[in-house]
């Protein structure tokens, strides 16, 4: 959920409005009531449809939704973060906003007219179930997560990119190491590339996302989920902020990023992109390669993959 808001704040949804200021010539109005433009926010809140399922989920802080998407996210997040309110309070507006895209394509692809009321009802048991399986745990968050090291698979459909960046002040070159697996955890490839040097960690680490990302597209892959443990350039990138340490390197990685509208990045702890780190420090004294492919993992990075996700 948090990733489908990632893409929604970043303007990567494929709505007729960006479809239409990208060039693509198709009817930028809203198919479902045809009275505005089919920007993100109208669809996930200002239309008609969006209204009445936020109603009927009893949600009235949006009757009146702002009109930045921004501002609206920014409650989302808000009502996320507010302790006292009860799990399922919490986590709703983000099943509500991927339902109603979901309900969006449903209609546009497969002639589907899904009644607000019935998708609310329907989300609201399937969210009561999640909070049931799924105690977000309030008080010891922090241990709780130091506690989960172990690698996570990605949703259904999507492949994982673990990457990550060695910088080391004087050494005329810099290098990325990535890691790709399926949602079954299945290993597809591994590598490293050596990069021109650059002159702080973060601009590394930037350089060596811009790398993965161009490395993604070129292999055709489209459904991807980079993972990486930068939390700075996390959110830099999912925040849309400007960085003067960035520079030009930043406006690379925007640009890549349209070409691959159903990615996200993400970011994780050490432990769990552990492998990325051992590929990108991972050095052969003797060897001329600037960049180096495993189709099959080498064996110093078996101990790295782990259990039950290993092949
Ligand atoms: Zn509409």
């Amino acid at each position: 959920m948090q990733h489908f808001l990632w893409k929604a704040i970043a303007g990567a949804l494929s709505t007729a409005e960006r479809l239409c200021s990208r060039g693509i010539n198709i009817d930028p109005i809203c198919q479902r009531c045809g009275l505005e433009d089919e920007t993100i926010n109208h669809l996930l809140l200002q239309c008609q449809h969006a209204q009445t399922t936020w109603r009927c989920a009893d949600y009235t802080v949006f009757n009146v939704p702002q009109d930045a998407l921004e501002d609206n996210i920014r409650k989302i997040l808000h009502i996320y973060a507010e302790s006292e309110a009860s799990d399922e309070v919490r986590i709703l507006p983000f099943w509500i906003t991927w339902m109603l895209w979901k309900s969006r394509n449903e209609m546009l692809f497969q002639q589907k007219m899904n009644h607000p009321n019935e998708d609310a009802v329907k989300w609201l048991n399937a969210v009561s179930e999640w909070v049931l399986a799924n105690p977000v745990n309030h008080h010891s968050s922090v241990s709780h997560r130091a506690a989960s090291t172990l690698w996570e698979p990605p949703p259904m459909g999507f492949i994982k990119c673990n990457f990550d960046s060695s910088f080391s002040q004087n050494s005329p070159i810099m290098k990325v190491g990535w890691i790709l697996r399926d949602s079954r955890g299945s290993y597809m490839e591994a590598g490293w590339a050596t990069l021109p040097q650059v002159e702080t960690p973060l601009q590394a680490e930037a350089s060596g996302f811009l790398y993965v990302v161009q490395r993604m597209w070129y292999k055709g892959l489209r459904q991807v989920w980079f993972e990486g443990d930068n939390l700075e350039l996390t959110n830099i990138i999912n925040t849309v902020r400007q960085s003067v340490e960035l520079g030009n390197l930043l406006c690379d990685i925007r640009h890549w990023i349209t070409k691959l509208p159903q990615c996200s990045l993400g970011h994780v702890n050490r432990e769990k992109n552990q492998a990325a780190d051992v590929l990108c420090k991972h050095y052969l004294s003797n060897s001329v390669n600037l960049c180096k492919l495993y189709e099959t993992p080498p064996s110093w990075l078996v101990n790295y993959l782990y259990y039950p996700f290993t092949f």
